[in-house]
């Protein structure tokens, strides 16, 4: 057996969306229309509205009710890095949302550079009158792709600090692998909610909370759900305090309401850049940005560039018809991204004609206008010489490769590795 190229594991560990991300808010208003109980709360984008939000959410409110104001942001962490705050009034409520909204929030997933918060979630406080009286729990759905299954992981220790206990205590998870014809029995989610300690009245809640869960998990394409805290309060209701969804995205299409809820502003402009033109895009951190047709063929490549010396500033997989406008497409992202040093195009010529790509490439730089960067263009397939020959001839600063040796060398000349 081959073992797999170095960047391949590089690519899918870089790889952060092959899914959808919902906000929390959002999340949790699908999963209460499967029926799993959530903290009651609503969206806000202003201090204005975090206090029109806050009046409406206790029935018959005496004024002593607790809020809790919640960063939306499409990372976790956010209890640790302040974007979890308590409120004990409407001005209270007033005062830290208009602190919280446009704040740069920095927690362990969002990089040091921190994420724009720009709306809130206002929930009613769950934790009052004090944390003596709740538990929290860690719960989550995934797809183990070893299995092929489906695999539920939750634990007795919720809360913040599930890394902690993962990494320290990997006794107090509690796993549970679900066959995906069958779906989760009664059994197995009886026999978790047993492990977790659950009993009397808040085990029938625990047990109809992870069936529910599973459901949605199920019937929304998710390629992950995670509820951490799911919370036990003192009356035994098992409620979801925090969501976590991500949907795959090769489901989105039969889910238009979900695909609704995208928020592009919690993702990488250049990579909705090239969706908008169909184009499979990544952005990585190297210094080397490539062009290729094929995702197997992209992978080599990014392989070839680290062998040169250079680290892949992209995955880009043009797809089969690269034609003028999507090379030119690929061309303006690849440039827009301040790292990039040179362009590797690996372009195989199979239903596209060499020639064709070439004539693209061209065509494509010259709209472009001014390219500061040594592009290296390989072809190879059904005309690759007349290919090679129409860049030589262009007269811009392109160069032209037939073998992937050549093209890496030429790539190494470029940055100077
Ligand atoms: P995360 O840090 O991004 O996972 O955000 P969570 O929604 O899980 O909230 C983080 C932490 O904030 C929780 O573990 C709680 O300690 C706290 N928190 C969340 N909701 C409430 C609430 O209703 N009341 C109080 N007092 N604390 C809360
Ligand atoms: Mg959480």
């Amino acid at each position: 057996m081959h073992s797999l190229p170095e960047t391949f594991n590089f690519a899918k560990e870089k790889n952060q969306d092959p899914y959808m991300k919902l906000h929390e808010h959002q999340a949790k208003e699908v999963i209460s229309r499967f029926g799993v109980p959530i903290q009651l709360g609503k969206v806000a984008f202003s201090a204005e509205e975090a206090v029109e939000a806050a009046k409406n959410l206790y029935e018959n409110a005496t004024g002593k009710e607790w809020y809790v104001l919640k960063a939306q942001v499409h990372a976790g962490g956010r209890g640790k890095g302040g974007g979890v705050k308590l409120a004990k009034s409407l001005e209270e409520v007033k005062e830290k949302a208009s602190e919280m909204i446009g704040m740069k929030l920095v927690t362990h997933q969002t990089g040091p550079e921190g994420k724009l918060v720009s709306r809130l979630l206002i929930a009613q406080d769950m934790f009052y009158p004090g944390p003596s009286e709740i538990k929290e729990y860690y719960f989550s759905i995934t797809l183990d792709r070893v299995t092929g299954q489906n695999v539920i992981m939750a634990s007795s220790e919720g809360g913040v600090d599930i890394e902690e206990v993962a990494a320290h205590h990997p006794e107090k998870i509690v796993k549970e692998h679900i066959d995906r014809a069958v779906g989760l029995p009664g059994f197995q989610a009886r026999r978790i909610a047993f492990k977790l300690g659950f009993e009397g009245d808040g085990f029938k809640n625990a047990v109809k909370f992870i069936q529910k869960l599973y459901t949605a998990y199920e019937q929304c394409d998710c390629s992950m759900l995670e509820i951490n805290p799911m919370l036990k309060t003192s009356d035994d209701k098992v409620i979801a305090v925090d969501c976590k969804m991500d949907i795959d995205d090769n489901a989105l299409f039969r889910h238009k309401d979900l695909e609704a809820m995208r928020d592009l502003n919690e993702e990488d402009p250049l990579e909705v850049e090239a969706g908008a033109h169909n184009l499979n895009y990544i952005n990585l951190d190297g210094n080397v940005g490539c062009m290729v047709n094929g995702a197997g063929l992209a992978m080599a490549t990014m392989d070839v560039i680290k062998l040169s010396g250079g680290e892949p500033a992209n995955f880009l997989d043009v797809g089969g018809g690269a034609n003028p406008k999507t090379v030119e497409a690929g061309f303006r992202i690849i440039l827009k991204d301040p790292r990039v040093e040179a362009i590797l195009v690996n372009i195989f010529g199979g239903i596209v004609r060499c020639d064709r790509v070439a004539m693209g490439v061209v065509e494509a730089y010259k709209n472009i206008g001014e390219i500061n960067v040594p592009i290296i263009v390989r072809l190879q397939g059904t005309n690759a010489e007349e290919g090679a020959r129409i860049i030589d001839q262009s007269g811009l600063k392109v160069t032209s490769a037939i073998t992937l040796a050549e093209a890496a060398r030429k790539v190494k000349d470029a940055i100077g590795a």
